[in-house]
């Protein structure tokens, strides 16, 4: 599941390309996916003719303003990732089912061709593409106020890398808190965009036990949490974040550095067996050695 850094990576990627851009239509062969509003033909007026004005992120949602102060939101869930591309339509592409398959050479050809459930053409040419393996990504578009205002983005807990969460700010909200460590952290009401993965190398970082209850922290481990949870991602963004694949098959950006997460039974950087346990129905990995439990 991709969090703060996956999706941070993205808009950065589509940034260049698309601001300025204006979206001429879009098709999808999955309409579930709109929300709001929930018929395909409302979202592709609210969408035509509109010129992309920038591009950012709030959490896990990528927010496209558009003109007229219009916001188009994708959330990619599981396994949804935009990007720009030339794809053509292939009527019989697979056993008479149509599919978007790479308009330009094989070895230059966007990834997940096969899997474009939801595509934007633009004024250049190119397309904005939703590959989507598993078809739960999530896209709304309206007033800019209205989408805001949607609870799911009202209620989400402030942005870890926000020069706005100084030290102090992060050590006033964690002090209301209840609970152990792994699952505040992953509470994106509290704070948003850390899932199970980062939670376990920031929490590796910080040499912070999982379930530490977050009551038992004093000023100094704050501190230090604070530091793991920004180092945590801004490294993982500087890298490219994880779940990207080498054409040789071979780990790429943060998957080639995790300090913990999904390493069971391996080592830790200085040398101890890594464990995994249970903490609130997902799995913790960490050092039993350095993350004492307070
Ligand atoms: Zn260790």
């Amino acid at each position: 599941m991709p969090e703060l850094p996956e999706v941070e990576v993205i808009v950065r990627e589509l940034r260049g390309p698309l601001t300025g851009r204006r979206i001429i239509d879009a098709w999808t062969d999955w309409p579930k996916y709109f929300h709001q509003p929930k018929s395909e033909e409302e979202f592709r007026s609210c969408i035509q003719g509109r010129q992309i004005e920038a591009i950012d992120r709030r959490a896990k949602y990528i927010l496209i303003h558009l003109s007229r102060r219009h916001l188009l939101l994708v959330h990619q869930k599981i396994s949804g990732r935009l990007q720009m591309g030339k794809w053509v339509w292939n009527p019989a592409a697979s056993q008479g089912v149509g599919r978007w398959q790479p308009a330009t050479s094989p070895d230059h050809a966007p990834q997940g061709g096969r899997f474009i459930h939801l595509l934007f053409e633009l004024d250049n040419g190119e397309q904005l593409g939703l590959s989507d393996l598993r078809k739960f990504a999530k896209v709304m578009c309206g007033p800019e106020r209205d989408i805001l205002d949607l609870p799911e983005l009202r209620n989400l807990g402030p942005e870890p890398l926000s020069p706005n969460l100084t030290f102090s700010k992060f050590e006033q909200l964690f002090r209301r808190k209840r609970g152990n460590l792994k699952e505040v952290l992953m509470d994106p009401t509290f704070i948003a965009g850390i899932g199970n993965l980062y939670s376990d190398e920031i929490l590796y970082t910080s040499l912070l036990h999982p379930l530490t209850r977050v009551e038992h922290l004093q000023t100094p481990q704050f501190r230090v949490l604070y530091h793991g949870v920004r180092t945590v991602l801004r490294k993982a963004i500087r890298l490219g974040a994880t779940g990207r694949r080498a054409p040789d098959g071979s780990r790429q950006g943060y998957d080639r550095v995790l300090l913990v997460y999904g390493r069971e039974g391996e080592c830790c950087p200085r040398g101890h067996v890594i464990e995994r346990i249970k903490v609130g129905g997902r799995s913790a990995h960490y050092c039993p050695v350095e993350q004492i439990r307070l």
